[in-house]
């Protein structure tokens, strides 16, 4: 069953449900209302009959006791359309003791049944298919039942009342039930055309395969509003995974050719000239280019997909930029370059041990490989801000400020005529980003060309009041030890 239906049966059916409780109230309270309005007509003129009559009893001593009942004239009690018959009911079989005008030569018992009665009781007959409302009362003296004062009204005009209340709530139900569904229907589909509408172009974008379609909406921002901003944004979401997708495939596809000829030429020297230790090294060394490369790049896919979490924890800084400092004086060791710490004032943030390692060995294999012989690089480490500031200083190549736009990129290598040690993939700054991040950290760059490059990165602080002075003497130790030194 289609929502609109189901809304439009939902919403009438209560509305009926509704519609036909609040009538049964209504009529069982107006017929209430109306039939006590009746019998306290009736009450009242019996009242006044009882009252003005009067049970008269003599006998002379030890004769039978004569009883006499004198009666008002009915009709000046009488309410008006109200009838009333006086039955004696003090010997064997009633008698008629008196009857209005108004009854006519109606002679028998309005209510047979309720003759004899000594309490009040409301009854309803039927005379010539006419409904009446009867009450009966006793007529008593010290404590004797003498007669039955019998009072009756017509209930016609209450059966009118009754019917046409009836009639006015059955239509008014009716239309309010049918004006509802006409309602319900106009209302879901008005609510509903922009849902359909949605639907209708997530179909074209299927059969078209096109990720660059976009719903439009001019609505407020309603819940539908929001629904079109959310497929427009997973349809922006889904268009930037597969162009980077794709990006990425060509991008690798490209990279790996370049290792990949060198082995083969390489290979084709050792065909033809026998196995040299030269072409062996380029071959070894090309296949751990390429292993690094695929490393990076499943990292860095594991990184895009969401397939990476890093487990963070406690981390210090200060021992990481010190390892760190030990192996770039290995990496550079007769290169000539001055490697210091320039800066250094332990900090401890949340973070990932080896991640941070690979950030900043990222950053110092850069300055290494960028920057001539003799040249300098410096290490610092700071706080500032509730931040841990690292940065790696060096007296290299520089970057232009049209590169330093885009090295973050991944594969994205400036100017390869210039000057480059080591082997490079233009991954390396791609990961060194993505660990920042993972880290609620930001990265930057400054850099002159011909003069040097200085990368910043800033990681919030996990407690400014770490290294206590229990801790501080190890670092102070180790700070001496690791004082600039060429
Ligand atoms: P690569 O493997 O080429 O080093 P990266 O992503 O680490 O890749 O760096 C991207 C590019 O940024 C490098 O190719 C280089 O042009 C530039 N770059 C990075 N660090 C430095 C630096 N310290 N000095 C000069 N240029 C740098």
């Amino acid at each position: 069953m289609r929502i609109r239906t189901k809304l439009i049966l939902w919403y009438s059916g209560l509305l009926a449900i509704i519609i036909v409780m609040f009538g049964i109230i209504v009529y069982g309270f107006m017929d209430r209302t109306l039939v006590d309005a009746v019998d306290s007509t009736l009450d009242e003129t019996a009242t006044q009959v009882i009252r003005n009559s009067r049970v008269q009893r003599f006998g002379e001593f030890g004769g039978p006791i004569e009883t006499m009942i004198r009666l008002p004239r009915l009709d000046i009690f009488r309410a008006s359309d109200v009838g009333v018959q006086v039955w004696g009911v003090n010997q064997d079989t009633p008698r008629l003791l008196d009857i209005s005008a108004n009854l006519g030569d109606w002679h028998q018992p309005l209510d047979a049944a309720a003759l004899g009665i000594d309490q009040p009781r409301f009854s309803n007959i039927k005379i010539n298919g006419r409904e009446m409302r009867v009450l009966t009362r006793p007529l008593t003296a010290q404590g004797d039942l003498y007669a039955n004062v019998q009072v009756v009204a017509l209930l016609d005009t209450v059966n009118e009342a009754r019917e046409k209340l009836l009639l006015v709530m059955a239509s008014s139900a009716f239309v309010g039930v049918l004006g509802s569904i006409i309602l319900g229907m106009w209302l879901s589909r008005k609510a509903l055309h922009p849902i359909e509408r949605i639907t209708e172009a997530a179909s074209k974008i299927a059969q078209a395969d096109d990720l660059s379609t976009r719903l439009e909406w001019n609505g407020p921002m309603d819940e539908l509003g929001r629904l079109t901003k959310v497929f427009n944004g997973m349809m922006g979401r889904l268009q930037d995974l597969f162009s980077v997708q794709q990006r990425f495939v060509a991008d690798v596809s490209h990279e790996l050719r370049t290792p990949l000829t060198a082995i083969r030429g390489n290979l084709d020297l050792i065909k033809r000239y026998g196995v040299d230790d030269e072409s062996l090294e380029a071959i070894e060394s090309e296949a751990e280019r390429m292993s690094r490369m695929v490393n990076d790049l499943l990292l860095l896919a594991r990184a895009d997909y969401g397939g990476l979490t890093l487990e963070l924890e406690p981390v210090d800084l200060d021992t990481i930029v010190i390892e760190t400092h030990q192996q770039a004086k290995v990496l550079a060791k007769d290169r000539g370059i001055l490697i210091s710490i320039e800066h250094f004032e332990p900090a401890r943030i949340v973070g990932h041990v080896d991640r941070m390692k690979q950030l900043l060995l990222n950053l110092v294999g850069n300055a290494i490989k960028f920057t001539p012989d003799g040249g300098r690089i410096s290490l610092s480490l700071r706080q500032s801000n509730g931040k841990a500031v690292l940065q790696v200083k060096d007296t290299g190549i520089g970057i232009s400020p049209e590169d330093a736009k885009h090295i973050f990129d991944r594969f994205y290598q400036a100017d390869k005529s210039r000057f480059r040690m080591g082997d490079s993939s233009g991954l390396g700054l791609a990961i060194a980003k993505w660990i920042v991040e993972a880290h609620h950290g930001t990265i930057s760059v400054e850099s002159e060309v011909g003069k040097g490059s200085t990368f910043t990165v800033e990681i919030p602080v996990l407690d400014d009041n770490h290294h206590a002075d229990d801790d501080d003497q190890p670092v102070s130790r180790l700070r001496h030890r690791l004082m600039p030194e060429r």
